[in-house]
């Protein structure tokens, strides 16, 4: 698909890599809003942001103070001359928003799920020249999630990015899983297109973070959405996840940007890229090679079944090859849900190879 999509630095001033936006989950106070901000231009924010309205899971938790809490982070912006970002989830939150002259708009993950939603504000949207960010839905829905993004689009915006915070699961080990296949597949489909991480909301912990932000680097992520608050402990939303602007200070200061390879000029590197990637090439080719003769012994095998007239499948075998395999790529410290995946993918083939041979064994037609 070929969205046209403008770079973040062609409308963000960045002054430090990675490109960093930060500042609390809510906007609770004028003074809270000015104590987490202000600390954070030193530290390289290109961006700041905060909760305005905040759609939250559960009812009787706090949601925001709405309109007034704009001010206040207008007044973030003033004093430290650096754009600010609030999340909207209705036209009636774009309009003030740019009442208020807030720079950047984000749609939060519990908006990006509902279609109708998403094209009331990008109709809210038409006409107007403002950059809008778009996180990932709730549940690991790869078109929604494409769909907000050309909802968004189809109003005319180019100034487009995409948030991944990461997937509501019943896996328990981060707040939200990350599935980066996911992410990846939306790159691979709109490769223009700019994508944050924010392992804020993707880790739930502090402790989280710093694993997190290097992965989402490591992965070639165009910027990090990080929360930070003056208080953590004492904020009114997300308090486990935020950060101190000292304890954000020490994060950044632990990351390690990674650069491209075609950015990477020394020869000794290139070499040495390009030695391992022949040895790579070589084991796919003798890979593919031996698919092949594995596929030649099953054909074998339902000619054998066909001729004997005896049931193609049988599910002790594969039951038995699953376990196998498993134990063998166990035995190899190979991840055995890994070799799993690849058995079930040869059993589906198979299963083709095995109805193919069968339609062809069939009497044709005798008019
Ligand atoms: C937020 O950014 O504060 C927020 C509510 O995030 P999400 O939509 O990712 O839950
Ligand atoms: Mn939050």
């Amino acid at each position: 698909m070929n969205l046209p999509f403008t770079p973040i630095a062609e409308y963000v001033n960045i002054s430090r890599a990675p490109f960093l936006i930060s500042g609390p989950c809510s906007a609770e106070s004028e003074a809270q809003v000015l104590a987490s901000c202000l600390p954070l231009k030193d530290l390289g924010a290109s961006v700041l942001r905060a909760g305005v309205w905040k759609p939250r899971t559960r009812p009787n938790s706090f949601e925001g103070h709405g309109e007034k809490a704009l001010p206040w982070v207008i007044e973030a912006k003033k004093q430290t001359g650096l754009p600010v970002a609030v999340e909207v989830a209705t036209p009636a939150h774009v309009e003030l928003a740019l009442k208020y002259g807030i720079d950047i708009l984000w749609i939060g993950a519990r908006t990006t799920v509902n279609p109708f939603s998403v094209q009331d504000i990008a109709d809210a949207l038409r006409g107007v020249d403002v950059p809008v960010w778009i996180k990932n839905p709730v549940n690991p829905d790869l078109a929604l999630w494409i769909g907000a993004i050309e909802r968004v689009a189809g109003a005319g915006k180019t100034k487009i990015a995409a948030i991944h915070r990461g997937f509501s699961t019943t896996d328990t080990h981060y707040r939200n899983a990350p599935m980066w296949q996911i992410a990846l597949a939306l790159k691979t489909e709109l490769p223009d297109l700019p994508l944050i991480g924010d392992p804020s909301h993707m880790g739930g912990k502090r402790a989280y973070l710093a694993e997190l932000s290097q992965k989402f680097l490591d992965l070639n992520y165009d910027g990090l959405m990080i929360e930070s608050h003056a208080n953590p402990a004492e904020a009114w939303s997300d308090a486990a996840q935020q950060l101190t602007a000292t304890d954000l200070a020490h994060l950044l200061a632990c990351l390690s940007m990674r650069v491209g390879r075609q950015d990477n000029t020394d020869a000794g590197f290139q070499d040495e890229l390009a030695t391992l990637r022949q040895k790579i090439d070589h084991i796919d080719k003798e890979f593919i090679q031996l698919l092949r003769l594995r596929m030649n012994l099953v054909e074998q095998v339902c000619d054998y079944k066909i001729a004997h007239n005896v049931a193609i499948f049988q599910t002790e075998r594969w039951n038995d090859i699953f376990q196998t395999r498993n134990a063998w790529a166990e035995e190899l410290e190979i991840n055995p849900a890994f070799v799993e995946e690849i058995y079930k993918l040869i059993y589906i083939e198979s299963i083709r190879k095995h109805h193919e041979s069968q339609k062809l064994s069939q009497p044709k037609n005798v008019i």
